[in-house]
């Protein structure tokens, strides 16, 4: 029987994977979305592709190394201010999720670890394995899948977190309801920061990720088209200055997700799976890294409930903060309020996003 399965082939479950066989622990992944030639392609996903300091760190220990554009801080700005800070440690990297998904399937396959175009459909557990029902990408059943653990990194929407009845109550009607679309635009970055753009009607990320390309992901409440939600920001628009889209619109939502524990038996769940803030302070990759880590220590050690305390230690400060963001933004007045609020104290700007981008 193999040692570890791991649902979900995204960048979280793919440095699973790493982690697990820098162990020496022999581990299959499963990913339904994988192309004939994956190593050609890579997996797209909506995502602000910002990845922080701590990110890159964690990835360069996996011998990870994807192309991208140095990223030395963060601007928020409004109509009529702007405030930005550095990064105190070293740089973020804007990473296309194309380019990032390429950079962790080459190292994983390098390792020898088998990456099965599968889907995980059911999942039966007893004191000794866990046994995995799968469907073939293109249909049908494929093999049933033993293992002494497995690690759920099947997303916001994780059909694992389900199954296991681990998903907590939904947030109240009218809360919770943001979600993120992103595009491409073909334009040099103007920045070396990620621009985060304030309205009333949301945000709008801007990440250097190519010397010709910059990404845009717009988070909000409503339900509008992404040229119309653009047309919100008006300095970017003009700073756009009609460059052509360079990749189609892809959306992801709504964003929070919960989920009431991350360890059921020999199962556990880590990165979006695990459950979900909001994507405003852009560091879902970095945590769900750290979360890898710590989901196979546990495992490596026998010890899958040592996890959730784990989980907790790497989670809470991104999560308490980006809480506090959400909520502190939520009423018009707050919106207006927080860039200039940011720029008049300058030091807890840089203290919350030093928070958010150290190594964990
Ligand atoms: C608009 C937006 C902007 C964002 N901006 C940033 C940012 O700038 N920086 C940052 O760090 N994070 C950002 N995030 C968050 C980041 O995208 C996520 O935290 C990250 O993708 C989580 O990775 P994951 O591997 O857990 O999940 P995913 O990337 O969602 O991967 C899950 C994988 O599981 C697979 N799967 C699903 N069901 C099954 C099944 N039954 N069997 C097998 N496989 C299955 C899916 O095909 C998928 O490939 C953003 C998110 C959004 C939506």
């Amino acid at each position: 029987m193999r040692d570890l399965v791991v649902i979900g082939g995204g960048p979280v479950g793919l440095a699973t994977s790493l982690y697990a066989a820098h162990l020496g622990l022999d581990v299959t992944v499963l990913e339904p979305r994988l192309g004939p030639d994956p190593a050609e392609t890579g997996l797209d996903k909506a995502c602000g592709e910002g990845i922080m300091p701590g990110g890159v760190e964690a990835l360069a220990g996996l011998g990870v190394d994807p192309p991208g554009m140095a990223i030395k801080g963060i601007r928020y700005l409004d109509r009529h201010h702007q405030v930005q800070t550095p990064f105190s440690g070293g740089p973020g990297r804007g990473v296309r999720r194309t380019a990032l998904h390429r950079a962790l399937l080459q190292a994983v396959t390098a390792t020898g670890v088998e990456v099965a175009r599968l889907a995980a459909a059911d999942l039966a557990q007893d004191d000794h394995g866990v046994s995995i029902a799968t469907l073939r990408a293109r249909g049908g059943h494929g093999p049933a899948l033993q293992a002494r653990y497995a690690i759920a990194a099947d997303g916001l929407h994780s059909p694992t977190r389900r199954a296991l009845g681990l998903g907590a109550a939904p947030p109240r009607r009218g809360r919770g309801s943001r979600h993120g679309l992103r595009r491409h635009s073909g334009i040099p970055p103007w920045s070396e920061h990620v621009e985060v753009h304030w309205s009333q009607m949301g945000e709008a990320y801007v990440t250097p990720v190519a010397p010709d390309v910059v990404g845009i992901a717009i988070l909000t409440d409503r339900r509008e088209p992404f040229e119309a939600l653009l047309g919100s920001f008006p300095e970017l628009w003009e700073r756009l200055d009609g460059a052509p889209a360079v990749s189609r619109v892809m959306g992801a939502g709504p964003f929070r997700q919960r989920a009431a524990r991350r360890v059921a038996g020999r199962v556990v769940l880590v990165g979006d799976a695990a459950g979900y803030v909001d994507a405003l302070t852009g560091e879902g990759i970095a945590v769900g890294l750290a979360q890898a880590r710590e989901a196979v220590r546990a495992l490596a050690a026998d010890h899958p409930d040592g996890y959730e305390r784990a989980w907790r230690r790497v989670t809470w400060r991104a999560s308490a903060l980006t809480q506090a963001l959400v909520w502190a933004t939520r009423p018009p007045a707050g919106r207006r309020l927080l860039v200039p609020a940011a720029a008049r104290v300058p030091g807890v700007f840089r203290w919350s996003v030093d928070a958010l981008a150290r190594p964990r």
